[in-house]
């Protein structure tokens, strides 16, 4: 962001990123949908399952389309400590005894991380890593995507139609961590998540788990901010 567009922040009056309230970055209520219990959930599509911080609704979409495509960085932090609450629910539904931890944000398309002057999901994966130093993350930002065709307004068989293919590996980022891989540290092997900001039918996260499967890393959940209700199963609540 220029020098102009930071008097601008300063100018303009603060809403409320999740409600429109205004003089606040984040109201108490939107604050409360990021502090929710995180719940996991057995999604429709792919074999993995999937932890979230609250259900999707109208509210954290508008928070994260405010991070995302309207430079709100200032709610950054809120939305990255509610991830790291996220995966710490999903390392104790895998059970984790320890090793590295290695988070693959799902893909945003070039055009996407041109405007947005980078990919959001890796911003958010780095930040929960910076906020989280008692636990051994590492971001590799291996997934890109190949079209972007928009999901909205798709069904879900169309949405699991829309993604196959959708995604590819950036090698030489790959080659980045293969050696690791081989190497497996005396805690255990590195555990593995694809981290996204939203998952309502799983189908986009099924496919970055399979990208990588075919590398021979295997995602053992998605962590997301917000989860959908259609065509999700309600595994367990977790307390963190
Ligand atoms: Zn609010």
């Amino acid at each position: 962001m220029g020098l102009l567009g930071e008097f601008g922040e300063l100018l303009l009056p603060r809403r409320c990123a999740g409600c429109g309230r205004e003089n606040v970055s984040l109201c108490t209520r939107c604050l409360q949908l990021l502090g929710g219990i995180p719940r996991a959930m057995e999604p429709r599509y792919g074999r993995i399952p999937i932890v979230g911080i609250c259900e999707y609704d109208s509210r954290i979409s508008r928070m994260v389309v405010g991070f995302k495509d309207e430079g709100r960085r200032d709610i950054l932090d809120p939305l990255a400590l509610a991830l790291a609450r996220a995966v710490v629910a999903a390392l104790d539904l895998v059970d984790y005894a320890g090793g590295r931890i290695r988070l693959f944000p799902a893909p945003s398309s070039d055009r996407a991380r041109r405007r947005r002057g980078g990919s959001h999901t890796v911003l958010l994966a780095r930040r929960v890593a910076e906020l989280a130093p008692e636990l051994p993350l590492e971001v590799h930002d291996v997934l890109l995507a190949r079209r972007s065709r928009d999901q909205v307004g798709l069904g879900a068989h169309d949405r699991a139609e829309n993604v196959a293919g959708t995604q590819r590996l950036d090698q030489r980022e790959l080659a980045k961590i293969r050696p690791v891989t081989s190497r497996q540290g005396a805690c255990g092997p590195p555990v593995a998540f694809v981290v996204d900001d939203f998952s309502t039918t799983g189908a986009t996260l099924a496919e970055s788990a399979r990208l990588l499967a075919s590398v021979q890393i295997r995602p053992a959940a998605g962590v997301v901010l917000g989860l959908g209700r259609g065509g999700t199963r309600f595994v367990s609540p977790f307390t963190v």
